[in-house]
């Protein structure tokens, strides 16, 4: 018997959009995300940021 497995976003479980996979760490502890494109954008402001950066505060 044939079978397809369909991987869906975990936030929201749509059929319709493809995901990607992240791996998220916290010292021992390891989560594995399968995320959309729109749920993901969070995490993919993250991974733009460079190591060490902050954000430039102005004062006036
Ligand atoms: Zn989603």
């Amino acid at each position: 018997m044939a079978q397809i497995k369909i991987v869906v976003c975990d936030e929201c479980g749509a059929i319709d959009r493809p995901t990607i996979r992240y791996v998220l760490g916290k010292g021992m502890a390891t989560r594995f995300f399968d995320l959309c494109v729109e749920h993901a954008r969070p995490l993919e402001r993250i991974l733009e940021l460079k190591p060490g950066a902050r954000q430039a505060t102005v004062t006036t």
